[in-house]
């Protein structure tokens, strides 16, 4: 048989392609070495959600409870149980998933598909030892964790001192000392679990600002407000050696050594475009990520790419959308895939949720900007459920368009309302126009409203 379409990869990109040709009547062949999910239902996004959650109740009954009259006693955090319960979540979305292929007629199979070439418009894909026909293909293979040439860091992978969030999320017993090498997603999210659970934390991160490209002074508020729960931040600092038992970083001359028991590397992830054979169809590829254009095409006909393995944002939520707009161009739906309103969130607590251009960026592009910024205490629903917060709103105008094109919150739970903003942003909507839309009240997004009326 020929398949009308194979997919490489069972995360979000691989999955939603599958589930989408899948009901659309196309006969579908997904191909996964693991468990279906991918990094984001088995090792990252849900199970990190999972444990930020447990240190969020934790951190709330044991810190912050009191200032809501509520007074909790004798409070502990049960790591085992999380990492449990984490299973537990994780098997339930992994089991939804393969149910979910079964639904849409989608057929799985389980090992490494390795691409052998094509001929007379096939493509031919070798699974365990079987070999596979398909008129198309979605490469959706993801990414994996960057290694840093750091002397010594090798050494401690082979013994189990230096972990990736994979290891983070299964460790028996929490840490005494956790030392994490880069102040990006993973390494803030992790830091906050961990530290919440009662390791102390040290993050060490090359740049002199945590949280990468995010908004610069709500980074820094994300970083003073960790560090009131007792996170260590060394910021400019050019790792040396990983040692038995020290990390030792650079900065301004001087050299430090940090004595820990496990090492977080979450220092970024590189795409997985090597080692299945992409190379024998002639996909172009640049910086190690296989090149799309907006219908997730790569520059070999009825091939496409989604996902990680393309580069673009490195997040399930993008892989999802770059998956569905790669089936709709192969069933001939008009489609396009929009990079401009892409929502990143931090769930650290308080979450950092922002969508569109920051100022920074926006200066570098030329665009005449007006900002408007405002604390999230104007909005009575955050001032009620967030003692002593320290929310911030930032939105971003285009002054000659008269149009959003950024929006930065830092608070709780910014996560769930980021997307009323990517929306304004995708729509272009201008202050008028936002002014028009009636605000469930009270609620945290009431934010917005208050913020475009002080323009
Ligand atoms: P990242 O790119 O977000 O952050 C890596 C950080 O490491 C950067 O701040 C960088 O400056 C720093 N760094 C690089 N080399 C260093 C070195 N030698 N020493 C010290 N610091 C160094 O990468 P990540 O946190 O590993 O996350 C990987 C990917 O996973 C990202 O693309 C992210 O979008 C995705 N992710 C997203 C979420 C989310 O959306 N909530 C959660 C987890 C992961």
């Amino acid at each position: 048989m020929v398949y009308d379409l194979l997919v490489l990869g069972g995360g979000p990109g691989g999955y939603i392609s599958a589930e989408r040709a899948g009901r659309a009547g196309l006969s579908t062949l997904l191909i996964e070495e693991r468990e279906l999910g991918g990094v984001c239902l088995n090792e990252g996004c849900i199970p990190t959600k999972t444990f930020l959650h447990s240190a969020k109740l934790y951190d709330c009954a044991k810190n912050e409870s009191m200032k809501y009259g509520v007074i909790c006693e004798n409070v502990r955090l049960d790591h085992a149980f999380v990492v449990e319960r984490k299973r537990r979540v994780t098997s339930v979305l992994v089991a939804g998933v393969n149910a979910a292929m079964k639904e849409s007629g989608v057929k799985v199979i389980k090992g490494r598909g390795i691409i052998q070439g094509q001929s007379r418009g096939e493509f031919k894909v070798e699974v365990n030892g079987e070999v596979y026909l398909a008129r198309r293909l979605i490469v959706a293979t993801g990414s994996r964790p960057i290694i840093p040439p750091i002397p010594g860091v090798q050494e401690g992978i082979a013994e189990g001192r230096v972990l990736f969030s994979r290891e983070m999320l299964e460790l028996s017993e929490v840490p005494e000392q956790l030392t994490v090498i880069g102040a990006g997603v993973i390494g803030l999210e992790l830091a906050a679990y961990y530290n919440d659970a009662g390791s102390k934390v040290t993050v060490l991160e090359l740049l002199d600002k945590i949280a990468g490209a995010t908004d610069t002074e709500i980074s820094s508020a994300l970083q003073r407000s960790c560090e009131r729960k007792g996170i260590v931040f060394e910021l400019g600092a050019q790792m040396k050696q990983i040692g038995q038992d020290a990390a030792v970083f650079a900065r301004g001359g001087s050299e430090y050594a940090l004595p820990y028991r496990k090492i977080l590397l979450s220092v970024g992830r590189k795409a997985v475009t090597t080692g299945f054979g992409l190379e024998t169809l002639g996909v172009y590829q640049e910086y190690g990520c296989v090149v799309i254009n907006d219908r997730c095409q790569t520059n070999i006909a009825n091939v496409y790419a989604v996902g990680d393995c393309t580069g673009r944002s490195m997040l399930a939520h993008t892989a999802y959308r770059q998956g569905e707009v790669a089936v709709n161009h192969i069933l001939g739906i008009p489609d396009r895939m929009s990079y401009n309103a892409i929502p990143a969130v931090i769930y650290t607590s308080p979450e950092v949720g922002a969508v569109g251009v920051t100022e920074d960026a926006a200066r570098q592009k030329g665009l005449d900007i007006r900002t408007v910024k405002l604390p999230l205490q104007f909005s009575g629903r955050y001032l009620a459920e967030n003692e002593g917060g320290c929310g911030i709103c930032k939105l971003i105008f285009d002054r000659n368009k008269d149009t959003l094109v950024g929006a930065h919150m830092l608070g709780n739970p910014a996560s769930e309302f980021i997307l009323a903003c990517g929306i304004m942003i995708e729509k272009e909507m201008t202050p008028q126009e936002i002014k028009r839309f009636v605000f469930p009240h009270p609620t945290v997004c009431e934010i917005i409203r208050e913020a475009v009326f002080r323009l």
